[in-house]
């Protein structure tokens, strides 16, 4: 089992995931964070705290959202380690509205 980081995060980053994670398994991209599956215990603590909704259990990934097992193992291994918050990217806030979850 993994967990992994999907399309939502892009242009977002808000990184509140990355300050609950406690074994440092999220990368810093340039335009979102991606989970090294092999760091990550599984322990599932960062999934509540997106506020967009981009982390799943790969159990729970919707089918047209699978290539990201691979895309967030991949990217791991050239992003650095993130652990603090960072400003979220510019047009997070639209990003969020756009994707529906603008409210919470
Ligand atoms: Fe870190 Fe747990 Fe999220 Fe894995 S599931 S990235 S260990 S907070």
């Amino acid at each position: 089992m993994t967990i992994v980081v999907t399309d939502n995060c892009t242009e977002c980053r808000f990184t509140e995931c990355v300050t609950v994670c406690p074994v440092a398994a999220f990368r810093q991209g340039d335009d979102m964070v991606y989970i090294d599956p092999n760091v990550c215990i599984d322990c599932a603590a960062c999934i509540p705290k997106c506020p967009v909704h981009a982390i799943f259990d790969e159990f729970d990934l919707p089918e047209d959202k699978q290539d990201w097992i691979q895309i967030n193992a991949k990217n791991s291994e050239s992003c650095p380690p993130i652990t603090e918050k960072l400003v979220p990217l510019p047009n997070a806030e639209n990003r969020r509205t756009m994707l529906g979850y603008g409210g919470e």
